[in-house]
């Protein structure tokens, strides 16, 4: 038999802190100006994919430059 419970609290989860870009990535760098970019426009949906788009660049650990 099911019992419903009650609802927990809710909180509001805070933002997560950016993501750092990765040093010496241009595609990073171009992502980080976007955000700022849609963060002055107001465009948080924007500013979250970029985010988003950051934390999942990859990056090899130490491949050198080439
Ligand atoms: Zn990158």
């Amino acid at each position: 038999m099911q019992q419903t419970t009650p609802s927990p609290p809710v909180h509001l989860p805070l933002p997560p802190p950016p993501p750092k870009p990765a040093p010496g990535c241009d595609i990073c760098a171009a992502l980080v100006r976007q955000r700022q970019d849609a963060r002055d426009r107001g465009d948080l949906s924007a500013a979250t994919d970029a985010d988003v788009e950051i934390r999942n660049h990859p990056h090899r650990a130490r491949e050198g430059r080439r």
